[in-house]
């Protein structure tokens, strides 16, 4: 089964994620392997629920170079970040063919709940580090391509958003 995600510029992307609650409903518990599916699916190393089409605060990744570690985080949240930074180019499985350059930080300590709910805290380095930043900036409505020389632009976000309405009075009219 081949799963279409949500891309670019659909305005389901701007759409700030709704804390998930536990015990997890069965709706949310067969989420999982769903979006495991996704991203598998298009190659991708993480993906947020809102690029399947749900605004919950949830993603999964998969670092390995065997593609055989796949982990879900609920909730997550930064708790602490290095002072070091890197800046490079970033991609979207949401926003194909479309690139930004975004600095985030190298190591990160992550507070999430698991799959039971229960609370962790870790620490991440390099391209997970960047791949979390990547997945809790899709849970705040934010995209990589939004970035300019390493930094967030706002004006790049809401002149997407005017082209959205440009758009929807031509249409309309
Ligand atoms: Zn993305």
């Amino acid at each position: 089964m081949y799963i279409e995600l949500v891309k670019y510029p659909d305005p389901l992307l701007r759409e700030v994620s709704k804390d998930v609650t536990f015990p997890l409903d069965d709706k949310t518990s067969r989420l999982i392997k769903f979006m495991y599916r996704a991203m598998y699916q298009h190659h991708g190393i993480g993906l947020a629920a809102v690029q399947i089409g749900y605004t919950k605060r949830m993603f999964v990744m998969d670092t390995s170079r065997a593609g055989d570690k796949p982990q879900v985080f609920f909730n997550p949240e930064i708790v602490k970040k290095s002072t070091e930074t890197l800046c490079d180019n970033e991609g979207c499985l949401s926003a194909p063919g479309k690139t930004g350059e975004v600095r985030r930080d190298l190591r990160i300590i992550l507070k999430y709940q698991d799959e039971e709910g229960k609370e962790q805290q870790k620490t991440f380095y390099n391209l997970a580090a960047r791949c979390i930043q990547h997945e809790l900036d899709h849970l705040e409505g934010k995209l990589c391509i939004d970035y300019e020389k390493g930094d967030y632009n706002e004006r790049k976000h809401n002149a997407e958003a005017m082209v959205e309405s440009d758009f929807r009075t031509k249409s309309n009219s």
